[in-house]
């Protein structure tokens, strides 16, 4: 089972995409906690990660490309997996499809979470107090907003086009329990097997 989360910063994807790979038990592959990891190493490379980041930049495509395809290729991931905040750009998609047909890997189901802009920023001030993400900030959000439409919404474009069929819309302005339920509604029976 191959799973896509999409959706702007602040709504949700992290959260639901962790609860929806502890329920059907395959892993949920966040590249910013993967990043953010890395950020620990403190490194040269760690150094320019961060700063990126901080300023709610993109980190490069091969960067994160290489990040992905090592994971992939993980054990855990043979029974399947969630990406969550990778594919960003042009460049990781068409990336991603390539190791997807070149291993005879297909995509199960997509779901993008839909949110009104006014509780993006109260979610995601909220989450700041507690997380302490410098890319919290109210003018750095505004970057990561405007990274997403430019970047990443003509992704999700695409990708609904390609699989009209398994291309989910779940509103994200919901409670997270309310929004689970959408998302697991949406997942077949068949999906929760061990
Ligand atoms: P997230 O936790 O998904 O909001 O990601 C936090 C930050 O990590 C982003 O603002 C980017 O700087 C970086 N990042 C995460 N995933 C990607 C990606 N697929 N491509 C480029 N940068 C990424």
């Amino acid at each position: 089972m191959i799973l896509i989360f999409f959706g702007p910063p602040g709504a949700g994807k992290g959260t639901q995409a962790s609860l929806t790979a502890k329920k059907l038990n395959i892993p949920h592959l966040s590249t910013g906690d993967i990043l953010r990891d890395k950020l620990l190493e403190k490194d040269s490379l760690s150094m320019k990660l961060k700063n990126l980041m901080d300023s709610g930049n993109l980190v490069s495509d091969d960067i994160l490309n290489e990040i992905i395809v090592n994971r992939l290729k993980q054990p855990d991931c043979q029974r399947g997996f969630i990406l969550d905040g990778y594919p960003r750009t042009i460049f990781q998609k068409i990336f991603l499809i390539n190791f997807l047909e070149s291993h005879d890997l297909l995509i199960s189901k997509i779901i993008e979470l839909s949110i009104d802009e006014k509780i993006i920023i109260q979610r995601i001030k909220s989450r700041s107090n507690i997380e302490n993400r410098l890319d919290d900030r109210e003018e750095i959000i505004k970057t990561r907003m405007i990274k997403y439409f430019q970047e990443t919404k003509p992704l999700s474009d695409y990708f609904r086009s390609k699989y009209p069929n398994d291309y989910h819309i779940v509103d994200g302005n919901q409670y997270i329990e309310n929004i689970q339920d959408d998302i697991f509604k949406i997942l077949k029976n068949d999906d929760f097997k061990p």
